[in-house]
């Protein structure tokens, strides 16, 4: 199909095989790609509306044994730095989100080997009876895999124990290219791309919450990108004909490269990264692509406030979250270094600027809440609320074996 039917065919939204994905996402313009991008977009979603999520990351401990070559964030086991975080720490850090009138935590870490099932069952017991009204999205896929070898279960078993504890949903991180040849180059000791779309398709087949990711800019190629969009789509055609829970989205960044992970310290460093433009262009070709997908997110974490309000003409209808905390990925981000969180009444006026309606979602991206009229900073602002930690005793050290817990 020559390029200006190619062209076609994605605007009037009809599907496009892996080798006219290529084609398109190649040699298209990518202002073009961008233009039919958010016309899907205003089509498939509410058109005048972005919405956004107010939740906070919690990076429940750093250490890992994983040593991915991109993250600066990890320790290694038997670091001075190693922590793990208490219940009235991560239980602090859940009050400070309802007094912003937050939904959801999404509490991620390393593969921490000293932590056994119990303590995850555990915490997550303690959060979802003392904050019946917070979403539980947490760890990822490869978090899951780590615990399954640890305790000599299948993934199954554990995400079914996990999820009668009290999680909601599986975030969709370590995903990054879902292409082995790439993995084993980044990050040779992490789940593999069979693994990561199994525990998705288990975590969809209980009934939670998931994501879907891709993370650009590690010498990948065209190919690859595609081929990793593809496994997507086929997971989301076959999670939506056998139960219609799918990914609620897709969200991409480029890969953050420091003087700390070893990709940014490698000679090859000229190789890795990707630009703003390419992140544009890939988002839009997402858009396209992923048919089956409704709602994209831009990632202003990674890119930059400019480039995430780019992103809402170029396929993305949502505009992330206020992640008042993160850590994997701000250890090597410019930009979050620099402003490590965003209020609600910051996010609102980035979502105005574009030209839209803020309307606050859950994960699920149900609207909690649309407005209409501009707010104020003070009305925006977060609200005392009593604390529901009084008797959680902080423990002796921030390191704690399991046995302590
Ligand atoms: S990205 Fe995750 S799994 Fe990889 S080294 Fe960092 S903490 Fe460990």
């Amino acid at each position: 199909m020559n390029p200006t039917d190619l062209l076609q065919k994605a605007a009037d939204g009809i599907r496009l095989t892996p080798a006219e994905g290529l084609e398109l996402y190649q040699h298209a313009d990518p202002n073009r790609l961008m233009e039919i991008a958010h016309d899907l977009r205003l089509r498939k979603t509410e058109p005048g509306v972005v919405t956004y999520l107010v939740d906070r990351n919690i990076n429940y401990t750093n250490a890992c044994t994983t040593d991915c070559q991109f993250c600066s964030f990890y320790r290694v086991p038997g670091h001075p730095e190693v922590y793990v975080q208490s219940k009235r720490q991560i239980g602090e850090r859940v009050e400070e989100l309802l007094a912003w009138g937050g939904t959801r935590i999404l509490m991620q870490g390393g593969h921490n080997p000293d932590l056994r099932i119990e303590w995850y069952e555990d915490m997550l017991r303690f959060l979802k009876s003392t904050y019946p009204e917070i979403e539980l999205d947490c760890f990822s896929p490869s978090e899951i895999e780590n615990i399954a070898g640890l305790e000599g279960l299948s993934m199954e078993q554990v995400l079914a124990r996990l999820n009668r504890a009290g999680l909601d949903g599986l975030p969709g991180g370590g995903a990054e290219i879902l292409d082995d040849a790439v993995r084993a180059r980044i990050a040779p000791k992490k789940t593999k791309t069979a693994a990561w779309l199994h525990a998705m398709r288990i975590a969809q087949r209980l009934g939670m919450v998931t994501s879907a990711t891709m993370v650009i800019g590690f010498d990948e190629t065209w190919e690859q990108r595609v081929a990793s969009l593809t496994r997507l789509r086929e997971l989301q055609d076959e999670s939506l004909a056998a139960h219609g829970n799918g990914f609620t989205a897709f969200i991409m960044w480029t890969a953050q490269l420091s003087h700390t992970n070893s990709l940014g310290r490698s000679r090859h460093r000229a190789n890795y990264g990707a630009d703003y433009d390419e992140y544009l262009h890939t988002n839009a070709f997402a858009r396209i692509y992923l048919d089956n997908f409704t709602n994209f997110q831009a990632s202003w974490p990674t890119q930059g406030l400019d480039t995430a309000r780019r992103a809402l003409f170029a396929g993305a209808n949502d505009f992330g979250s206020t992640m008042l905390e993160e850590n994997v990925v701000s250890q090597a981000s410019a930009f979050t270094e620099q402003e490590p969180r965003m209020s609600v009444h910051r996010l609102h006026e980035q979502i105005r600027q574009a030209g839209f309606t803020p309307a606050q979602r859950d994960s699920r991206y149900n609207t909690v809440r649309r407005f209409d009229r501009v707010m104020t900073a003070a009305e925006l602002a977060p609200v005392s609320i009593p604390t529901r930690l009084n008797g959680v005793e902080e423990p002796a050290a921030n390191f704690l074996p399991m046995a302590s817990l």
